[in-house]
């Protein structure tokens, strides 16, 4: 059976097609956005083109600097050729700088920038609203042994350091992100997913006062309107600095 590019799965902002290499997938960013679990959604023309560009070209950024992924090449605006990976079902959220659900869970002050880089694991489930979870819950759970946790926490910290360097360059401070990690056909852990504003917390560091400018999925959730606007400034900062 010829199964070329038929739609293996759909989440809520890409889709993931087969490819006719087995060991790859195409996937096209989408122009959807939710929030809040998907209580919240809209759709921004656009939205997907900028991601699928700005995702590509940190990836290439990683991948120069020695951090295993699944990115291959981008096909065209809004698609990109990845290696296949089964995805760890952890979402590993990077903060350099408190703010969103760690502000809403704790007492830290939104804006307090941390001692040092904080990590926080959550379990991707969209029934159990993706919870916090623990180190021993995860190996309770038999999802990851805890030398690959502690690997996916090494290349997390490693991507910190680059991405928080690649985007001060840019004017922009990188608040906090999220990571997705997944196994290859040989079970070499390899970053999947997207980074892009979607996934990611950047804050205009053009700004003259302190205020707080995002330039993020944050003007959605919190409806701030501009968010393509937002998108393609930072595409426009990445393609002038590259
Ligand atoms: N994040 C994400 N997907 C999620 C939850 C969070 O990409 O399902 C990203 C989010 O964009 C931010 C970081 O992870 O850059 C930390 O998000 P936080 O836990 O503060 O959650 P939120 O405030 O978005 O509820």
């Amino acid at each position: 059976m010829n199964n070329i590019n038929e739609l293996i799965y759909e989440g809520k902002a890409k889709k993931v097609f087969s490819h006719d290499d087995s060991n790859k997938v195409i996937i096209e960013f989408k122009d959807d956005a939710t929030a809040f679990n998907a209580m919240k959604k809209a759709k921004f023309e656009g939205k997907g083109k900028l991601n699928c560009l700005i995702s590509s070209r940190i990836f290439e950024l990683l991948i120069k600097n020695n951090i295993p992924t699944h990115f291959l090449e981008l096909k065209n605006e809004n698609t990109i050729i990845a290696k296949k990976i089964k995805v760890i079902p952890l979402e590993i959220v990077l903060r350099n700088t408190a703010y969103g659900s760690l502000c809403k869970q704790t007492t830290i002050k939104p804006g307090t920038v941390l001692p040092k880089p904080l990590i926080d694991i959550y379990l991707k489930n969209d029934e159990l609203n993706d919870p916090l979870i623990t180190k021993d819950r995860i190996e309770i759970l038999n999802i990851i042994s805890p030398k690959d946790l502690d690997l996916i926490i090494d290349l997390t910290l490693k991507i910190n350091v680059i991405l928080k360097s690649f985007f001060k360059n840019i004017q922009l401070e990188l608040v906090d992100f999220k990571l997705e990690f997944g196994y290859d056909c040989k079970n070499n852990i390899l970053l999947g997913d997207e980074i892009s504003p979607d996934n990611c917390r950047l804050w205009d560091l053009n700004q003259k006062n302190d205020i707080i400018v995002s330039l993020d999925k944050d003007r959605f959730r919190n409806d701030l309107g501009g968010l393509i606007e937002a998108y393609s400034e930072i595409n426009r900062r990445i393609n002038d600095f590259i």
